[in-house]
């Protein structure tokens, strides 16, 4: 059912897309979707030395790759263009007049050494740094006079007395004092607005009802209620998403974990996983289901149960419910999933997996159960597409293939057993039994024909079916990769 419901997701496209940004544009989006609301895209570049359009460019394409569908955005315009800020400074300027000339805002006319010297005392004297309101009491003939011989001032806005209350949706009605909030500057003074000041100005032109963001704005906001007061119109209601916190309980930093969506997408994150672990940073589904769809959360998704304490963002957690979703994945979709992380790796191009994609899902099925992401699967497989003298032992393979007291012995023989029924034309699949029973009548255990021979296939310690992989190998490699382990193992 369309409502009235407007709500925005607004990045500076100052740095790549943070996975905070990703998880509110994710609530935004669920929560208009479930309300049949609107969700729109606002780009705030108002900072013009560090907005870049590559910065833009990218967000958006992370936003669609996530499959975040807005209305209204730079890209697609809508009834409320420009969606993107600086485009949008003549009306940011109309607005700051009429505050003005509504006494609403204040010339002031300190310089940046009074106001140094301000904090400083207030710093000694165990104050609050805030601003002391000097220019608030100048005389108006003054300020004329001041304006005239070309003094340099800011806009500032002027906090009425009392209190200002506002509903949040994760923590309820919120009541803060006028008298914590400064008298902050809405216009600089080379005559740019503020993010406070236009920021609200844009939301009231683009008819927004809610603002969902992170918490780290929760600061921002008595500055932002008051100027609705000032314009006359109704606040929007608001809903502050708990910060991301890393294992050691501090703000997500890069010291933790990697903290832009890019990253976890070039790893191989699948992006439903992507998006059911975002959703996790601050809500659930309910108590006990912690994999669930996009259409789950469109269904389910509600601000206010958005918890207040800080989300850890658990990067285990992460990886395990990445590959409970690559479980889930159809084995043909898993494939191609992982076939540009295979191409980048250098093991194959695109078009030489094409030519052998029946191999190449072989390939990919022996591993599924095993990776977290799609990035895992390369390096894992990599020793079915290299040369036969191409590929290293692990430590932990030599390790365990030495640990038998007459490896190199076992492998030679097995070797020369297997070459007669290769000979013949058996293939490896069918060799499991004999081969077992071969173990047994030399009176050896398993891992001490086993383990000398993954080693010498694979170089690693572990992995899928050893027959698979003799198939996949093909047999002439089989046979040169075991000569070649049976004389390594000697040496
Ligand atoms: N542009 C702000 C940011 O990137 C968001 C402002 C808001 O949502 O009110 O953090």
């Amino acid at each position: 059912m369309p409502s009235n419901i407007r709500v925005r997701f607004a990045p500076s496209p100052t740095g790549k897309l943070h996975v905070g940004g990703a998880r509110t544009a994710l609530f935004n989006w669920a929560w208009a979707k479930k309300h049949g609301g609107t969700f729109l895209l606002r780009i705030e570049d108002t900072d013009e030395g560090r907005s870049t359009q590559e910065f833009e460019r990218a967000i958006l394409e992370g936003l669609h790759w996530l499959g975040l569908q807005w209305d209204e955005g730079p890209d697609i315009g809508g009834p409320f263009a420009p969606y993107r800020q600086t485009e949008r400074a003549a009306r940011h300027k109309e607005l700051a007049q009429k505050l003005f000339a509504a006494g609403w805002a204040y010339r002031c006319f300190c310089t940046t050494e009074r106001l140094e010297k301000l904090r400083e005392e207030q710093s000694k004297n165990h104050l609050k740094p805030e601003y002391d309101g000097l220019c608030r009491k100048l005389a108006k003939e003054e300020v004329e006079r001041r304006v005239a011989t070309g003094e340099r001032y800011v806009l500032r806005f002027a906090v009425p007395q009392g209190e200002t209350r506002f509903l949040d949706h994760v923590r309820g009605d919120v009541v803060f004092q006028n008298k914590e909030v400064d008298d902050w500057v809405m216009v600089r003074s080379d005559g740019t607005p503020t993010y406070n000041f236009v920021v609200v100005c844009d939301d009231i032109d683009m008819g927004i009802t809610h603002v969902f963001r992170g918490e780290e704005h929760l600061v921002n906001t008595p500055k932002q209620v008051l100027l609705y007061r000032a314009f006359e119109k109704p606040a929007p209601e608001f809903g502050h998403l708990p910060l991301m916190l890393g294992k050691d309980g501090k703000k997500l930093s890069k010291r933790t974990g990697d903290t832009a969506l890019q990253d976890y997408r070039e790893k191989g994150y699948p992006k439903d996983a992507i998006i059911n672990f975002l959703c996790l940073q601050g809500w659930a589904l309910n108590g006990t289901t912690e994999v669930f769809t996009v259409d789950q959360l469109v269904a389910n998704f509600e601000v206010k149960d958005v918890q207040k304490a800080g989300a850890i963002f658990d990067l285990d957690k992460f990886q395990w419910l990445a590959g409970e979703y690559i479980r889930k994945e159809p084995l043909a979709e898993f494939a191609e999933h992982c076939a540009p992380f295979v191409v980048a790796a250098n093991l194959a191009t695109d078009a030489e997996l094409r030519a052998r994609w029946d191999w190449y899902l072989r390939v990919a099925h022996g591993e599924q159960e095993r990776v977290r992401t799609y990035g895992e699967l390369p390096p894992r497989v990599a020793y079915l597409f290299g040369a036969d003298a191409d590929f290293a032992w692990e430590a932990d393979a030599e390790k365990n293939a030495k640990k038998h007291a007459a490896a190199r012995d076992t492998l030679a023989a097995y070797g020369a057993w297997l070459d007669e029924r290769l000979d013949a034309g058996k293939k490896p699949t069918d060799l499991r039994d004999e081969t077992k029973a071969w173990i047994t009548e030399r009176g050896l255990k398993i891992p001490a024909l086993f383990q000398p021979l993954r080693c010498a296939l694979t170089g690693q310690a572990g992995g899928p079916d050893l027959f698979e992989i003799m198939e996949l190998l093909g047999v002439p490699a089989v046979r040169a990769r075991i000569r070649r382990g049976a004389e390594r193992l000697a040496g």
